[in-house]
C-alpha cells in the first residue's frame, strides 16, 4: 500500500488532459438560453431528465450540466424531481418495452405546454440497441418528439445548444401564432 502511495506521489495521473475550458461561450451559451426562456415563459426553465432505457453514457453527461463547471442552475435553468414541475421532458435511450408505460405516465402527468427532447442516437431511433426484442424504438415511437439533439452521447454543450434550438423554435411559433390570429 505505502509503495502504491508512493508510486503515486512520482507518477502523474494517466488519464488525458482535460479539454480546455472556453468559460465564455458557455457563460453567453447559458445567458441565452436563461432569457430566452424568461422571454418564453416570464420565468425559468424546468427540465425533467427521463431514461427510458439508456446506458447512462447520455445521463453523465446530462448530470453534468449540474456539476461546478458547468452550473447551469445559474442561468436560470434547472432540473426537476416531477414532471408535475417540468417544462421539458428530456428523455434519453431507446424506449425499453419496460419503461414504456412509465414514459407515457410521466408524459400525461407534465402539464402543457410542454416539450419533449430526445438525446442522444438512441433517443432518435433506438441507436445500438434498434431492433432488440427488449426495446420499442426511439423516443419518436412513444412520445410526439419536438426536438433531437443528437451525439452518443452528446456533451453538456451539445444539450445547451439543444435548449437553445427548442426555446428559438418555440419563439417562432409563438410568433407565427399570434400573427395568425384576428386583431
Ligand atoms: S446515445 Fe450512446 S451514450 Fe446515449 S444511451 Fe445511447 S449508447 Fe448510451
Amino acid at each position: 500500500m505505502r509503495r502504491m502511495l508512493f508510486k503515486s506521489l512520482l507518477h502523474g495521473p494517466l488519464t488525458e488532459p482535460a479539454p480546455a475550458a472556453d468559460e465564455a461561450a458557455l457563460a453567453e451559451l447559458g445567458k441565452r438560453v436563461g432569457d430566452l426562456a424568461r422571454q418564453r415563459l416570464g420565468r425559468t426553465l424546468s427540465i425533467r431528465e427521463v431514461d427510458a432505457g439508456s446506458c447512462n453514457g447520455c445521463e453523465l453527461e446530462i448530470h453534468a450540466l449540474s456539476n461546478v463547471f458547468y452550473d447551469l442552475e445559474r442561468f436560470g435553468l434547472r432540473f426537476v424531481a416531477s414532471p408535475r414541475h417540468a417544462d421539458v421532458l428530456m428523455v434519453t435511450g431507446p424506449v425499453t418495452v419496460n419503461m414504456r408505460e412509465a414514459l407515457e405516465r410521466t408524459y400525461r402527468a407534465t402539464p402543457g405546454p410542454k416539450w419533449i427532447v430526445a438525446v442522444g442516437a438512441c433517443g432518435r431511433d433506438g441507436g445500438v440497441f434498434a431492433g432488440s426484442y427488449a426495446c420499442v424504438g426511439g423516443v419518436g415511437a412513444v412520445l410526439p418528439v419536438d426536438l433531437h439533439i443528437p451525439g452518443c452521447p452528446p456533451s453538456p454543450i451539445a444539450l445547451l445548444k439543444g435548449l437553445l434550438a427548442l426555446l428559438q423554435t418555440a419563439e417562432t411559433l409563438r410568433d407565427a401564432t399570434r400573427a395568425a390570429r384576428p386583431c
